[in-house]
C-alpha cells in the first residue's frame, strides 16, 4: 500500500467511525492499523514507538510470535467453551495463576475486562461478609460499569451517572487514620490500587499498605487489591502487591492478562467464604480463547524475564527524566514500567507533540504525563522515546520564558 492510498483509507476509516462511533473517546487523529513489537503504524505507513501499550495492556508488544501462534491454534480448536463444561486451558490457566498467587488465593473467577473483576471482587466481599459497605481511595480508579464507578473517585466520571451503587465512601490515599475510622463493623471491603494508574502513577510506603491490611483483618473487612494496571510485570514484580509482602483477600486482575486479548481475573484469597453455585457468571469468562493468549503471555514473560525487564525500564526512565526542567515539571513518579510525570501545564498539548514525533503516551488525570511502554521495549526504543518527551518538555518551558501558554 503506497501512503496516498494509506492516508486516503485513514481519511475514510476517520469518517466512519466520526459518523458511527458513540462518541464517548477523546480522539487522537491517527489511524493505527499495524504493530510489531514496541511499534506501531498508521494508515500512511507512518511509525510511531508505543509507549501507552493499549492503555498498558500490551506488555509483550504487539503482534508476538508466542501470542499470536497461541490464538490462532486454540481459534482452530475451539473458541468458545462456557464454565459449564470443563476445560483443559482453563485448568492449565487456573493451576498457572494459582502459582503466581501468594500461598492460599488459589480460587479465581475469570471475566472479561478489569471493570468486570471489579464487580465480581465486590460481590464476593458483600456475599462472604455480609456486609455492604466499601472504603475506596481518593484519586482511585477501578473502572467505568455502575459498581466499578462507585468505587472509583473522580467525581466528572460518577456525577453524571449518579445515583450510584448505596455504601461507597472515599478517604484519602495513604491516610491510615482515614481508613481507620471509615472501616468498622458494615464494612465490606476496602479497595486499593498499589500503585494508582489514572489517578497519576501514585503510591505510598509498605507501612500504609501493612496497616490497612492490619486494619481488615482485625476488623473483619476483606481486602481487595486492585492489580488491573499495575499486575502481570507492570511494576517490577508479577504482582505490586508483592513489593509489600501483602497477601489480599481478593486481587482483580485484567490489562495485561492475556496479552491484548480481553480477559478479566478475580484471585480469591482463604478469607473469602464459598461462591454459592449460581451466585455470579459470565457468558465469556473463562473462554479457550483467552485462557489460551493469557498462558502464552504469562509463559513468555517469564521465560523472557520481562518483569525484572519492567524494573530496568524505571530505572532507566528516572535517570534520564532527572533533569528535566522545574519550570514544566513537578515531579517524576517511576514505578518499574509505569512513569508518571507530573507537570506544571496541561498534559494533553504535550501528548499532542509527542504524537506528531511519532511517540503514543497517555494522560493520568489533567497534568500527569504517563508512559507505560511494552516491556519488550528496546533501550534504543526507550532512550528515542525519552529523547522526544525531553523534547516537547523543553519546548513546553521555553513557550513559558517567552509568556505563550500558562502554566496553572
Ligand atoms: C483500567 C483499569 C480498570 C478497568 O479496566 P477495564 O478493562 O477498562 O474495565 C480497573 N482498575 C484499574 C486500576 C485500571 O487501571
Amino acid at each position: 500500500m503506497n501512503t496516498t492510498t494509506g492516508t486516503r483509507l485513514a481519511a475514510s476509516s476517520t469518517a466512519i467511525e466520526e459518523r458511527h462511533a458513540c462518541g464517548a473517546y477523546a480522539k487522537r487523529g491517527v489511524a493505527i492499523v499495524k504493530g510489531s513489537g514496541a511499534r506501531v503504524w498508521d494508515a500512511g505507513g507512518r511509525q510511531y514507538i508505543d509507549c501507552s501499550s493499549g492503555h498498558g495492556v500490551a506488555t509483550l508488544g504487539h503482534a508476538h510470535p508466542d501470542l499470536v501462534e497461541a490464538i490462532s491454534s486454540q481459534a482452530r480448536l475451539l473458541i468458545t467453551c462456557p464454565e459449564t463444561y470443563f476445560n483443559d486451558r482453563r485448568a492449565a490457566l487456573l493451576e498457572r495463576l494459582a502459582r503466581l498467587m501468594p500461598d492460599g488465593v488459589d480460587r479465581f473467577f475469570l471475566c472479561n475486562s478489569g471493570a468486570e473483576a471489579v464487580e465480581a471482587a465486590i460481590k464476593f466481599a458483600r456475599l462472604s461478609t455480609g456486609r455492604t459497605e466499601i472504603v475506596a481511595m481518593r484519586r482511585g480508579f477501578h473502572g467505568r460499569t455502575l459498581g466499578a464507578l462507585s468505587a472509583t473517585w473522580n467525581p466528572a466520571y460518577r456525577e453524571p451517572f449518579e445515583p450510584l451503587v448505596p455504601g461507597f465512601r472515599h478517604v484519602a490515599f495513604g491516610d491510615v487514620d482515614a481508613v481507620s475510622a471509615a472501616v468498622d463493623g458494615r464494612t465490606a471491603a476496602v479497595i486499593v490500587e498499589i500503585v494508582q494508574g489514572e489517578g497519576g502513577v501514585r503510591t505510598q510506603p509498605t507501612p500504609y499498605f501493612k496497616a490497612v491490611a492490619e486494619l481488615c483483618a482485625s476488623r473483619g473487612a476483606l481486602l481487595i487489591v486492585d492489580e488491573v494496571q499495575t499486575g502481570f510485570g507492570r511494576t517490577g514484580r508479577w504482582f505490586a502487591f508483592e513489593h509489600h509482602a501483602l497477601t489480599p483477600d481478593l486481587v482483580c486482575m485484567g490489562k495485561a492478562i492475556a496479552g491484548g486479548v480481553p480477559m478479566g481475573a478475580v484471585g480469591i484469597g482463604p478469607r473469602v467464604g464459598r461462591i454459592p453455585t449460581g451466585s455470579h457468571g459470565s457468558t465469556f469468562g473463562g473462554n479457550p480463547l483467552a485462557c489460551a493468549a493469557a498462558l502464552a503471555a504469562i509463559e513468555a514473560c517469564e521465560r523472557d524475564g520481562l518483569v525484572s525487564r519492567a524494573a530496568e525500564i524505571g530505572e532507566r526512565a528516572r535517570m534520564r527524566l532527572e533533569g528535566l526542567p522545574a519550570r514544566v515539571v513537578r515531579e517524576v513518579r517511576v514505578s518499574g514500567a509505569m512513569i508518571g510525570i507530573e507537570l506544571r501545564v496541561r498534559a494533553t498539548p504535550l501528548l499532542a507533540a509527542l504524537l506528531a514525533r511519532g511517540v503514543l503516551a497517555l494522560p493520568a488525570g489533567n497534568t500527569v504525563l504517563r508512559l507505560l511502554p511494552p516491556l519488550v521495549i528496546s533501550d534504543d526504543e526507550l532512550d528515542r522515546a525519552l529523547d522526544l518527551v525531553e523534547a516537547v518538555i523543553c519546548e513546553a518551558a521555553s513557550l513559558l520564558d517567552t509568556g505563550v501558554g500558562g502554566a496553572s
